[in-house]
């Protein structure tokens, strides 16, 4: 098993920052509202998660350590319409085949607490009682201790920090009622309280995406009549042509709280200004699109930032038609 999920790992954990991505994805399904995440030496030497969401009973600390073990999803149809951020229990079954992880957990009905980690080639779990609030920490140290190969690939400490500051960045932007301290080498760099109102998540998006694109972006929202059972609902932000910049790193697209980079939903946005953008300035926005969850396979690739959509030409002209509609008054 160590094999075959240091294989499934390759496809997984490209880096540090995928071990923050798959880690953080699982607190949120969770439902976590807190989440502390420690980082050191770039991720290489140590990733520490802690939440605190639903927990891991004692019983299931095993199940979850295995692969293709998830407790998200029980039948067909809920593959179907995948309402979780997880779904392939994969993640703690491959991270765990190429670093040294511990996993402990204290569901909120539960008086104990209960650490487990896999060994060895046929990655054998152990279990022993652990001190713990309510909730959950995966610890991940020295990530690819046992892939040389794979060591060799790590960048910088800098390098690294960096893309996971940017997956945090993305979750943060995701999940604003969630409170998120990220600290490096033992120093709180990050820190977004939690936004639970307009002024808040005004105030996180001038933490992340600065505060020229909070004061000038268009607001935009649009949501479908609730007996509308295929429609497509938009909300977020986005720069009028003369904000935009040559260089942007706010380019944020959601769909169903998924963070994706897809093909499809850029070329919408790029088509929505047209020639408004001269000069190779770049589309600015934070977008949020949601569907129902049957109309979205987001099973298409292991690492889960790809999806497919049912009916891709309509989502692609709504959202076309909505920014257009948006951006019109400044678009001569
Ligand atoms: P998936 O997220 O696809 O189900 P993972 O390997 O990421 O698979 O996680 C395996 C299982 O472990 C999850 O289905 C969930 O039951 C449990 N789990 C992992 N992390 C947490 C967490 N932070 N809080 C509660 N349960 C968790
Ligand atoms: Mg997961």
């Amino acid at each position: 098993p160590q094999l075959a999920n240091q294989i499934a790992a390759g496809e997984v954990v490209e880096r540090p920052a995928s071990v923050v991505k798959e880690l953080v994805e699982n607190c949120i399904d969770a439902g976590a509202t807190e989440l502390r995440i420690d980082i050191e030496k770039g991720g290489a030497r140590r990733i520490r998660i802690r939440d605190n969401g639903s927990g891991i009973p004692k019983d299931e600390l095993e199940l979850a350590l295995s692969r293709h073990a998830t407790s998200k999803i029980a039948t067909l149809d809920d593959l179907e319409a995948i309402h979780s951020l997880g779904f392939r229990g994969e993640a703690l079954a491959s991270i765990s085949s190429v670093s040294r992880l511990r996993l402990s957990s204290k569901p909120a009905d539960q008086t104990e607490a209960w650490q487990a980690w896999c060994e060895g080639r046929d990655m054998q779990v152990t279990l022993e009682p652990t001190s713990h609030p309510n909730g959950t920490t995966v610890d991940v140290q020295d990530l690819f201790f046992n892939t040389p190969a794979r060591r060799k690939f790590l960048r910088t400490e800098k390098t690294e920090f960096g893309h996971i500051d940017e997956v945090v960045r993305r979750i943060a932007l995701a999940c604003p009622e969630v409170d998120i301290q990220l600290n490096h080498n033992q120093q709180l760099l990050r820190h977004y309280p939690s936004a639970n109102t307009d002024q808040k998540l005004l105030s996180r998006l001038r933490q992340i995406a600065g505060k020229r694109f909070a004061d000038e972006a268009l607001h935009i929202e649009w949501a479908p009549e609730a007996n509308d059972e295929h429609a497509v609902a938009i909300r977020g932000w986005i720069a009028p042509p003369q904000a935009c910049r040559h260089q942007t790193d706010v380019q944020y697209m959601y769909v169903n709280g998924r963070m994706m980079k897809d093909k499809l939903l850029n070329h919408a946005v790029r088509q929505a200004y047209g020639d408004s953008l001269s000069n190779d300035r770049q589309a600015t926005y934070i977008l949020y699109i949601t569907l129902p969850a049957n109309d979205v396979d987001v099973n298409v690739h292991p690492a889960k930032h790809e999806v497919r959509f049912q009916h891709a030409r309509q989502v692609h002209d709504f959202v076309l038609l909505q920014i257009r509609q948006a951006l019109a008054p400044y678009i001569s």
